[in-house]
């Protein structure tokens, strides 16, 4: 039989930006060629002759691949654009050449419109790829492909491993400076169903496993292949205690023969009980990673109905949020915005919530994004909650590739309003987020509204209405990095425009002004506190002054610290000497503030101050 010639395109942003060259490996395409190519069929005739792992120039793209039989596409948000751009062109030049698009970005609901708008795509692949590109190349062979596949999942996952097959070798011996990321895979599927999630709806419910000793060999094989960086594609880490403990152990193992990986990532059970934080901490103290992810995407009862999220043992949250902030582990907290039914009121009162049961490190807001299968994408669920989006270019980038000028921008649409909250609502809403997130995650107000809620005199939702408010009407810097934030967002809603940063990262752009402005952003938070010196001293000491040298001593009458943090049930006066000190000084100024945005997650801006009796 004759051979077939295929390619591959599964290309991600680069990341690292000027400090290492990094990429991940185009893991799920990996997985569908090598299921075809271990098959007795297929073995001999299936020759790989590109993957495509980076956005390089697509007219280069072109230029290897155009004689080529067969070209597989894996689509996803994040080079959805780039693959369209680059397949029209493919079949101008080589019209002959069969294109295929496989991957989460192909609708369920919209295939139809897909097929109609993309005519130069030969062939479509619903959901799971394995069975359905294999069906495909028996067509293929005998001259009669069909424009849609629709998937079986593979209900056997002792299925070939790309790692262990090889599948990689190639591109990873041609590019010796590039620093790999890479998915591990030790289960496929999710149990639950959340709205705005396409994991449930592609995978399906049922959660089945991969092999446990296949798994172990990946992990040998990612180990003795120097891969920096891990994210476990499980959707639930942690949901087989003992086997996901297995697997950590194996890692933990692996790592200290070869030294790789340096960093792993999970999600997490989304109903974990407390071992789960065993695990988490097996993570940490190797170094792989810094914390745990906590996400709620809202706090009210009424929209967690509607997203599906109600059976997630959300009542616990505060139990696991002591247990971390106890033994110090670092969390963030995940929200998006709007979901169905969420008003101002349950919106506002919600990121208090989560303030309430304990999460002051960090707090992420996600636009509701529209991803093509998932629930809320659907035309019915859209209208049944009043949803109006906007296609927004570059919500989601890693850095542009150096070789060409050539920007493809991926666009993701988002909500922007619902029947329960108003366009102007959703703006002001997101701006309290920008506020909660930047003025307490960001330590500017922390002391002072944790001080005062866990005192009882004042609830941090009073706290932030009323400095919501004074923000609002404020003339000083505060009130104008407000308006220039807002304005930002909305202009970048509305034009898909935004200068000097982009997308997601908008939240922390203002961070540097304040920053620049410590003493004024001070003042303000007096004004909107009303509180005594001696709380707002140290206050004042706890967000890092880049005028300032550190460590720094100061008084206090008050051991605020130990109150906040649960070690003391009331304040009681005394004579404290209290040192300010952050972990590693910066070297300029534009590193301080750069850090601002990369280090938030582990404190940096905040000072870590220490109490003695005097
Ligand atoms: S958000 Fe997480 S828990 Fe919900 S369906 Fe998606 S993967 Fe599953």
């Amino acid at each position: 039989m004759n051979p077939i010639n295929i390619s591959i395109v599964q290309p991600n942003f680069r990341q690292g930006g000027n400090t290492f060259k990094g990429y991940w490996l185009p893991y799920s395409s990996g997985c569908v060629y090598s299921y075809s190519k271990e098959t007795e069929e297929f073995k001999d005739i299936l020759q790989l002759n590109q993957l495509i792992f980076r956005r390089e120039e697509i007219q280069k793209v072109v230029d290897k691949v155009f004689a080529d039989d067969i070209v597989m596409f894996s689509c996803y948000m994040w080079n959805w654009e780039y693959n369209k751009a680059l397949a029209e062109l493919l079949k101008k030049i080589a019209p002959d050449v069969k294109i295929v698009f496989g991957g989460p970005q192909i609708s369920e609901f919209y295939l139809d419109t897909q097929i109609n708008d993309l005519p130069y795509v030969d062939t479509f692949i619903v959901s799971e790829g394995e069975l359905s590109f294999n069906q495909y190349l028996k067509d293929f062979t005998n001259n009669r492909t069909e424009k849609i596949y629709r998937a079986n999942r593979v209900q056997d996952l002792n299925i070939p491993s790309p790692y262990l097959t090889g599948v990689f070798d190639n591109i990873m011996q041609e590019n010796p400076d590039v620093k790999w990321s890479t998915t591990l895979e030790t289960n496929r599927g999710c149990p639950f169903s959340c709205s705005f999630c396409d994991w449930g709806s592609l995978t399906y419910a049922k959660i089945k496993k991969f092999p446990e000793e296949k798994v172990y060999q990946e992990i040998e094989w990612l180990g003795a292949n120097k891969i920096e960086y891990i994210f476990m594609a499980d959707a639930n880490f942690g949901i087989f205690y003992e086997r996901d403990m297995a697997v950590t152990d194996y890692i933990l193992d692996v790592q200290a023969r070869t030294g790789f990986p340096a960093t792993v990532n999970a999600n997490w059970h989304k109903n974990a009980k407390q071992n789960v934080i065993e695990i988490v901490k097996k993570f940490i103290s190797n170094g792989f990673n810094r914390g745990m992810t906590l996400s709620v995407q809202s706090m009210d009862e009424q929209v967690l109905d509607v997203i599906k999220r109600k059976n997630m043992q959300t009542s616990h949250l505060g139990d696991m949020m002591d247990i971390l902030n106890a033994e110090n582990i670092g969390s963030y907290t995940e929200l998006i915005l709007p979901l169905p039914k969420e008003t101002t009121e349950t919106w506002r009162k919600g990121l208090c919530d989560v303030l309430e049961i304990g999460q002051h490190r960090s707090i992420e807001i996600w636009f509701h994004q529209l991803l093509e299968n998932a629930q809320s994408n659907q035309p019915d669920h859209k209208e049944q909650h009043g949803f109006k989006s906007v296609d927004l270019p570059d919500y989601i980038m890693g850095d542009l590739e150096p070789d060409t000028d050539q920007h493809i921008p991926e666009v993701t649409s988002v909500v922007v309003e619902t029947d329960t909250m108003p366009y102007d609502e959703f703006l002001d809403n997101w701006m309290y987020a920008w506020m909660i997130i930047n003025f307490h995650c960001g330590g500017w107000s922390q002391i002072v509204a944790r001080v005062l809620a866990m005192d009882e005199v004042q609830t941090y939702q009073d706290s932030y209405d009323t400095m919501f408010y004074k923000m609002q009407h404020d003339d000083g810097i505060v009130g104008k990095i407000f308006k220039e934030t807002r304005e930002m967002l909305n202009n970048y809603l509305q034009t898909g425009k935004v200068d000097g940063a982009h997308g997601h990262t908008l939240f922390w752009h203002a961070n540097r002004k304040l920053h620049k402005n410590h003493a004024e952003v001070m003042e303000f938070v007096q004004r909107s506190f009303n509180v005594g010196f001696d709380l707002m001293e140290f206050q004042r000491n706890f967000v890092t002054d880049i005028n300032a040298e550190y460590p720094k001593n100061f008084n206090s009458e008050y051991d605020y610290m130990s109150f906040i943090t649960k070690k003391i049930d009331k304040l009681k006066p005394g004579k404290f000497r209290c040192r300010a000190d952050v972990e590693k000084q910066w070297n300029t100024e534009e590193q301080y503030l750069e850090w601002l945005y990369f280090r938030r997650r582990q404190g940096f801006g905040k000072n870590v101050i220490q109490l003695s009796r005097t």
